[in-house]
């Protein structure tokens, strides 16, 4: 196993105490089998949770390369409606904000396939994706989005400015999340920007996790889960100031922070309100964690109970949802064959591939209505109501849903 074990914050290098969560050895969340692998064992990775007491950051306790993690990354941004569609609608927010147009630049770090990078160029705005996995920025430049295949970091920074030029809004929606070695890379974004130029930064958001039990949201990928005062202690120490703040809905709840050169712009009251509201809740002290643990202990034994009993009285059980979260969920629960027949997903690159670890084959949605299992697990609960919307046609024919978090519920 070639993992690391971090002994000191990844952020302050203060020593890290023991973790408050450990899920035990898991293959990773995002490698899914082809029916030609299944032959071949999985690596295990050693996946657990630390509370930093010095600078309130929450993050994984071992790392796994990054080459491991995206090589081949599956995610493509562009399967989801209600993803499209938050993409879209930051895409005019953020334009209205900064009074964006032709002569201005915007950046996107991670930039995926494109998603969000395309409403901007819509509006005539020059863009510039940067992405790591070679196959979706290919994908990316085939539907006409210019995207450099890198990780984001000090080595991109002059080649970016002589390039394409500071811009004018720097995106990065889900990464920040997923960088081991974030001063570097927050210290990458100031000269990226010009003088009044800002960074938002889209990430889930710790205190929904905690609150609402998404202990299916941690994985490999995920070494940081940000609290706002966690946030606001890295940017300060990579030159920037965190002067704004809003919450998302997306991904089972995220912050949106607006990052400036130093002395830009007057600290919002979002700010100073949510740094308040956390110290409140707990957030920098190591009890909420703990009992978040006892939170995620008895989440997985209602679940497995509810699901065994369903299996006893001769129901079938499939899932919903390829997504990373429902690898964590199921192999840390030990829900596999025994329980659920298969799993659906409406992505065709990961059809006719195997969840990681439990091994269960994913097939096309349209399984549902063929088959009819009684109860689907919703694995991707935080598109619940887009897909249920999807299979009403499996609803109206007696088909139930079963969401995991934050308590199992059938629905
Ligand atoms: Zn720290």
């Amino acid at each position: 196993m070639i993992q690391m074990k971090s002994k000191t914050c990844l952020g302050c290098f203060y020593p890290l105490p023991q973790p408050f969560l450990d899920l035990g050895e898991m293959p990773l969340a995002n490698a899914f089998f082809r029916p030609e692998q299944a032959g071949q064992k999985e690596e295990p990775f050693h996946l657990a949770v630390a509370y930093c007491p010095n600078c309130h950051l929450v993050q994984l306790t071992d790392l796994v390369p990054p080459e491991k993690l995206f090589g081949e990354y599956l995610y493509f941004s562009s399967y989801s409606d209600a993803f499209l569609a938050h993409a879209k609608a930051m895409a005019q927010s953020l334009t209205e904000r900064f009074q964006l147009g032709p002569e201005s630049r915007v950046i996107e770090i991670a930039s995926n396939d494109g998603y969000l990078l395309q409403y901007f160029q819509q509006r005539g705005i020059p863009v510039l994706g940067v992405e790591p996995a070679k196959n979706i920025a290919a994908v990316a430049e085939s539907r006409g989005i210019p995207t450099l295949n890198r990780f984001f970091g000090p080595d991109v920074v002059r080649g970016i400015q002589e390039g394409f030029g500071p811009a004018d809004l720097v995106i990065g929606n889900n990464v920040l999340a997923h960088v081991p070695t974030v001063n570097e890379f927050l210290q990458a974004v100031g000269p990226c920007l010009k003088q009044t130029g800002t960074a938002v930064f889209e990430f889930p958001y710790v205190k929904e996790l905690l609150d609402r039990t998404e202990f299916d949201t941690i994985y490999h990928e995920h070494v940081f889960y940000y609290s706002l005062t966690a946030m606001r202690i890295l940017a300060q120490r990579a030159g920037l100031e965190l002067h704004d703040v809003t919450r998302q809905p997306v991904h089972g709840g995220s912050l949106r922070v607006f990052l400036q050169h130093k002395g830009m712009s007057a600290v919002s009251s979002n700010v100073t309100d949510l740094l308040a509201e956390e110290k409140a809740a707990g957030l920098t002290g190591l009890d909420r964690y703990t009992a978040f643990s006892r939170d995620v202990a008895v989440l997985r034994d209602d679940l497995v109970h509810l699901l065994r009993d369903l299996k006893a009285a001769g129901k079938r059980l499939a899932a919903y949802g390829a997504a990373a979260k429902g690898s964590t969920l199921l192999n840390y629960c030990g829900i596999g064959p025994e329980t659920l027949d298969f799993v659906v997903d409406r992505s065709p690159y990961k059809q006719g591939r195997y969840m990681p670890g439990e091994r269960l084959p994913i097939h096309a949605p349209e399984r549902l209505l063929e088959v009819m299992p009684d109860y689907v697990l919703l694995l991707a609960w935080n598109f619940a109501d887009e897909i249920m919307a999807q299979q009403q046609a499996y609803y109206r024919k007696g088909g139930k849903f079963i969401i995991p978090v934050p308590k199992p519920k059938i629905v």
